[in-house]
């Protein structure tokens, strides 16, 4: 049984191999795994393998470490692959250098035998790309499974003691604010351990940059996807589940000109999210403070500070403006919680 409180805890060092789109048979609307890993060739063997694990534990030394497969459908992949993949770094584990296996699959590829197998190996942790929990959405999505599977597989997963994370999507075809906002309540009522929040972007070359140029596909603005995501990111910091990530992680080949037909990507997406909420969360005390000075001051965690400011100092300079304040500083403080803050204003 995996002791998730402790792993939640430390974060693992996280060596991730990309095997983009190995083991799918499917085509969902927006997906081009290549483009989203900045991996073209899924042309993993044992040797590029333990090389490529050798090259990260000979310049990082954080533990707990954790290797993982991503992008692809690992549990659908043939056996002999699958066997293939996990023994190349079985040397590292039982040499204590990995300490445990991750991998992402779709939620109707979770069978029990296979969990067994998985399990023997050293997998710990396994991420259901669930997208949506509207049955109406996957289908629109052509995700080829319902809701109802992500259901079942998270049950199942739990139930073997795996450590489970949850992949959304929010503005898919066919969603909505309040569509998206009853996945997130059907997530909670699931119990990932983490979550992860991807919201969606047209990339060239899919069936959604086809329905977006037919005019079939609105993506949601920049600004639509922070107010989704915030109000999720609230739900499910309510509920102590860690959104461990939120939005693409920028590469150079998902920068270059013209993978990126639309959507709202930013390469700070996750700070932008953050920082709204830092917003919403201070404003009424610096409101209250600035009744009695315009020069005020927040204290926070040093870790926070740039969240609090904002990308670019967009809160600063937010606040500056609306509250008509001459200055306003952030400092560090180590008697401050993270999470937690300190308004203080200088004597007039
Ligand atoms: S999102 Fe996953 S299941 Fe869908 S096409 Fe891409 S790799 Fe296949």
């Amino acid at each position: 049984m995996v002791n998730t409180k402790l792993k939640m805890k430390q974060k693992p060092l996280i060596i991730p191999i990309f095997i983009p789109q190995e083991g799918c048979r499917h085509r969902c609307v927006y997906c081009d795994q290549s483009t989203i890993s900045g991996v073209s060739q899924p042309s993993w063997s044992p040797n590029k393998i333990r090389e490529h694990v050798q090259g990260y534990l000979g310049c990082q030394h954080r533990h707990p470490v954790q290797l993982a497969f991503y992008g692809g459908s690992f549990t659908i992949l043939p056996e002999s692959r699958q066997r293939l993949l996990l023994e190349s770094v079985q040397e590292f584990l039982q040499q204590g250098q990995i300490h445990s296996l991750r991998l992402s699959t779709r939620p109707d590829g979770i069978e029990d035998n296979n969990l067994r197998f998985l399990q023997t190996m050293g997998v710990e942790t396994i991420e259901l790309g669930a997208q949506s929990l509207n049955d109406r959405v996957l289908r629109a999505s052509a995700r080829g499974h319902s809701s109802k599977d992500t259901d079942e597989a998270t049950r199942r997963l739990k139930k073997h003691g795996f450590e489970v994370g949850l992949q959304l999507m929010p503005g898919l075809p066919g969603d909505s604010r309040e569509t998206f906002l009853r996945t997130v309540e059907k997530s909670i009522v699931l119990e990932p351990n983490f979550v992860r929040i991807y919201p969606t972007v047209v990339l060239s070359s899919t069936p959604l940059e086809h329905l977006f140029r037919s005019g079939r596909y609105k993506p949601l603005s920049l600004e639509q996807a922070v107010d989704w995501c915030k109000a999720s990111k609230k739900r499910f910091d309510k509920a102590s589940i860690p959104v461990i990530r939120m939005g693409l992680q920028p590469t150079t080949t998902l920068e270059k000109p013209g993978r990126i037909v639309a959507g709202p990507y930013h390469p700070a997406f996750g700070q932008l999210v953050n920082s709204s909420i830092w917003y919403e969360k201070i404003s009424p005390a610096l409101r209250k403070a600035s009744l009695k000075s315009p020069r005020l001051e927040i204290h926070g965690p040093a870790k926070q500070l740039a969240e609090i400011r904002g990308h670019r100092n967009s809160n600063i300079n937010g606040w500056l403006k609306e509250l008509k304040l001459t200055s306003l500083e952030t400092v560090a403080s180590d008697q401050i919680e993270a999470g937690e803050f300190r308004v203080l204003a200088h004597r007039v």
